[in-house]
């Protein structure tokens, strides 16, 4: 058996995660919450955190409302 179970030792509260824009790989804090918004470090958009699961972050561009009234 190899003596290191774990290959992330040092990493493990970090979740990956990708921007849907960019496709920058982000590193979310593994205490990140369902609902906050996080910035991408590739092109700045905002992201809202949709799921969190298994080690990996659902993100989601966030949209703007309110902007459509009448036409
Ligand atoms: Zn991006």
């Amino acid at each position: 058996m190899a003596k290191n179970t774990n290959p992330n030792t040092h990493e493990a509260n970090v979740f990956k995660a990708k921007c849907p824009d960019c496709d920058a790989e982000l590193e979310i804090p593994a205490d990140t919450e369902i609902g906050e918004i996080v910035s991408c470090s590739g092109c700045g958009l905002e992201l809202e955190v949709k799921a969190v699961k298994d080690g990996c972050v659902d993100l989601q561009e966030l949209t703007i409302e309110g902007e459509d009234w009448g036409e």
